[in-house]
């Protein structure tokens, strides 16, 4: 038995597979229906007008989206930022760039300070990434 603290209200209760408590857990669905049901008849709704028609934290209509619960790509308009660059993705954390960034980051990032800088940009423009997005960050 593993007692954890609710995210949502702070209560403790015993985690079993959902990180909620009981409470939470029952709004959580109830919300959730409300939101499907609202999406159904406003498929090209946005996530904030979303919130606000539904009266749903948009906190958690986000999270369900970057969980895979609610899939932005069938509802054009619910798109969360991606965590490292901004740009609008479909679910999970991170754009499919940041991704392949992140994951080869660590080489480049060591090249970067050894003063390669110029050719690493000539090498994102190459992958079309955001070049003036990529100077301001450097
Ligand atoms: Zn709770
Ligand atoms: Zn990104």
């Amino acid at each position: 038995m593993e007692l954890r603290n609710c995210p949502e209200c702070g209560r403790v209760f015993t985690f079993i597979k959902v990180n909620l408590c009981p409470a939470c857990r029952e709004q959580d669905e109830k919300d959730f229906e409300k939101v499907k049901k609202h999406l159904y008849d406003h498929p090209q709704i946005g996530v904030v007008e979303l919130a606000e028609q539904t009266e749903v934290d948009e906190s958690k209509i986000v999270r369900w989206i970057r969980e895979g619960r609610i899939v932005g790509k069938n509802y054009t308009g619910l798109q969360v930022p991606c965590e490292r660059c901004g740009r609008p993705i479909y679910e999970g954390r991170f754009c499919n760039e940041c991704v392949h960034e992140l994951t080869r980051g660590f080489t480049a990032s060591i090249r970067k300070e050894q003063g390669e800088q110029k050719s690493k940009i000539t090498f994102d423009n190459k992958a079309k990434f955001h070049t003036k997005k990529q100077l301001g960050l450097n």
